[in-house]
């Protein structure tokens, strides 16, 4: 049918030229000043985000990875347990070894893809000092105040990995500043990027003055080659930080044209429409849309819908979150505890609809028709689990 059309993509990464012209200009300027890194774009990208979280500090570091890690290592996890879910990017267990702590794998609750409260008490040990929470897709669960008063209770910090939640809030309050601090990534392919970036967002005096040793080699000032903590390279550069500030300045017009390809996804196949279900936000969510996951109907192969999809339709799926649960990977095989069985179904059998701020109505709608042509051949042997 649509053959010769080009396909929809995954993802598109929107810079206008304005944009582009506004960012050639400023990058001009500072290689002529030669203030490179650390400098005034990097803190009026942190003062910038930092406002827009309601966020008393905002740290801009190199990836969301070095974000995770600084905050881990602020943190002081150093031999002591943390509780990290099992659907989550390899990042988020990894950066807890990388500070030296053990990450304690948490099943998934499918309606939410988060951790449920009874989840995390369950996995509580004594040498247990904090969770991670991750808002796969964007979406903030609704349980999020409960969690908040369990950790309370139990003398346990929060560290929100906020990488997929530019944005997002939940009763108002932004993703990333319900625990101790929040994490969050601009690789190209979140909903808002410098590139390469990360930020921390904390109120916290004494994390954020950490952090800021530790992405800078650990030492003590910028001005002052004396190290007191283990740090590393882990700064952000001023074209990163002018690139990440354009970026954001769209930040909101990008969640609202997000918003609106969703809203028109979830008319089509939300409140048992279609028996491919779209993991919907809690009603007290505000969603950015970084993901549109939808859950596949039983007996339908995942790679085969996605192959049909995009060969019959030019529809192009896009990556998983996650296509697997971080056991399933070899290098972290010993994790499993042999009852992450939610995290195993949630991963595997969901498919993750394009989305993007310039998606335009034209390419929402040949999605649509392609997953109903999709549901009307679910019978068929192409798209059925050997
Ligand atoms: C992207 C991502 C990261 C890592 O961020 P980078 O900027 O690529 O280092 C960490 N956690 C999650 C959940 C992510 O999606």
């Amino acid at each position: 049918m649509l053959r010769n059309a080009p396909p929809v993509p995954p993802t598109r990464i929107d810079f206008s030229d304005e944009d582009a012209a506004w960012i050639a200009e400023r990058i001009t300027e500072v290689l002529k000043t030669g203030r490179l890194t650390l400098g005034p774009y990097t803190e009026a990208f942190e003062a910038a985000f930092a406002k827009y979280c309601g966020a008393r500090h905002a740290i801009a570091v190199s990836s969301g990875t070095s974000s995770l890690e600084i905050i881990l290592r602020g943190l002081d996890i150093a031999g002591k347990s943390v509780l990290v879910p099992a659907d989550t990017f390899f990042a988020t267990a990894a950066a807890v070894i990388a500070a030296g702590g053990k990450p304690i794998l948490m099943d998934s609750d499918i309606s939410t893809m988060s951790t449920a409260p009874e989840e995390i008490e369950r996995r509580i040990t004594p040498d247990t000092v904090g969770i991670v929470i991750v808002h796969i897709a964007g979406i903030v669960t609704d349980r999020m105040p409960e969690i908040v008063r369990l950790a309370d209770a139990r003398g346990l910090w929060i560290m929100e990995d906020a990488a997929h939640a530019h944005g997002s809030t939940l009763a108002g309050r932004h993703a990333g500043t319900f625990g101790r601090a929040g994490s969050f990534s601009f690789y190209p392919t979140k909903v808002m990027t410098s590139a390469e970036g990360g930020m921390i967002v904390t109120d916290d005096d004494e994390l954020a003055a950490a952090a800021r040793i530790f992405r800078d080699q650990g030492k003590a000032s910028f001005h002052q080659n004396l190290h007191v903590k283990m740090g590393n390279n882990w700064r952000l550069s001023e074209p990163h930080a002018i690139i990440g500030l354009r970026h954001f300045s769209h930040l909101d017009g990008m969640i609202t044209d997000r918003r609106r390809i969703a809203e028109f996804y979830d008319q089509e196949l939300g409140n048992g429409r279609s028996a491919f279900t779209p993991i919907a936000p809690p009603a007290d969510c505000f969603a950015n849309y970084y993901k549109y996951p939808v859950m596949l109907p039983e007996g339908v192969d995942r790679a085969a819908v996605k192959a049909w999809l995009k060969e019959e339709h030019g529809v192009i799926c896009a990556g998983e979150v996650y296509e697997a649960p971080l056991h399933k990977h070899p290098v972290f095989h010993k994790l499993d505890t042999g009852d992450l069985g939610q995290s195993e179904h949630l991963c595997s059998r969901h498919i993750c609809l394009p989305i993007f701020a310039s998606m335009t109505d034209g390419e929402a709608e040949r999605v649509i028709a392609a997953v109903k042509a999709a549901e009307r051949g679910k019978a068929a042997a192409s798209l059925a689990s050997a």
